[in-house]
């Protein structure tokens, strides 16, 4: 099966430079900043571009401010939006103005002002609001195939048609549950669990235990092509990192499944190059 096809090489680049910078962020004369803010239910990721849209800066953290992808702690969110912007601030030594952010498909009704509020509450000014499918594929730049975000709290399954979202979907199935299930296996508590699970030397030993639930998900994702003539699955969201949960997938869905180096970063990145000047 095939893990890596030219789609990814932009996507793995952008990765690669992003994953750099968050180590050792680059201070230049950038005119102007833009920033992506993904806040997850499992973590809150701030990725900054400079006016090339190249990565200079990114900085994230665990956190339990939002659920099914809705923001449940308002102001925990604020104040580590906050926090972050700051840290990047110091390191570059810029004011960071401009910022874009993203909702999982379906939340825009209930949860957009809320976000919006977040990322002004925390000192920005918001240019862009688009969901999350939206933002991966401005990395991936997919035209047609399904882009399957397995993150913390949810899958989402947005379906692509001549590069537009033409069908979306999330389901309360995601990473919070495979640490779930490693918590009662080894009888661990869940911050334990949640631990073990994302060091990538336990991966081989837990693919036994984890296999079920990609099962879950693999018939998820079943459900929703079904309706359409899916040509692959492009594999997104923190989830994706576990080894081999591409062939599991690839097996159940009977579909070519695709995923990038670190499919962790490719949301933040896709929505901080959807930030613009102009504010919202
Ligand atoms: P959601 O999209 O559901 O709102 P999120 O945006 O926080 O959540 P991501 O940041 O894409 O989601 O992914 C978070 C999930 O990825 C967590 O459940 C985390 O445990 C898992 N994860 C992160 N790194 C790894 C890893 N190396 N191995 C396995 N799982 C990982």
């Amino acid at each position: 099966m095939q893990t890596i096809n030219s789609a990814f090489q932009y996507c793995d680049q952008l990765v690669r430079d992003f994953e750099k910078v968050i180590e050792k962020p680059i201070v230049g004369k950038s005119s102007v900043y833009y920033t992506g803010i993904d806040l997850g239910t499992a973590y809150i990721v701030l990725a900054v571009l400079d006016e090339n849209y190249q990565p200079v800066a990114g900085a994230y953290r665990f956190a339990n401010v939002v659920k099914d992808g809705m923001i449940v702690d308002y102001i925990g969110a604020i104040r580590i939006v906050k926090e972050l912007k700051q840290e990047l601030e110091e390191k570059l030594g810029t004011e960071l103005i401009y910022a874009a952010a993203a909702l999982p498909p379906g939340t825009f009704t209930l949860d957009s002002g809320a976000i919006k509020h977040v990322v002004q509450g925390a000192g920005f000014e918001i240019t862009n609001l688009l969901d999350e499918p939206t933002a991966a594929n401005a990395v991936l730049k997919i035209k047609d195939g399904a882009i399957v975000d397995i993150g913390g709290g949810t899958t989402g399954i947005a379906i692509l048609k001549d590069g537009e979202v033409i069908y979306v979907a999330d389901e309360p199935t995601g990473g919070t549950h495979f640490s779930l299930v490693i918590a009662g296996a080894y009888k661990m508590n869940f911050d334990e669990a949640e631990l073990y699970k994302r060091d990538v030397k336990n991966h081989r030993e837990l693919a036994h235990v984890v296999k079920p639930v990609i099962e879950k998900v693999s018939s998820i994702i079943n459900h929703h092509v079904s309706d359409y003539s899916v040509e692959g699955i492009y594999l997104v969201g923190g989830t994706c990192c576990l080894e081999g949960i591409e062939d599991i997938i690839a097996k159940q869905t009977h579909l070519p499944t695709y995923k990038p180096q670190n499919p962790m970063f490719v949301t933040p990145l896709g929505i901080a190059l959807s930030c613009t000047q102009e504010i919202l």
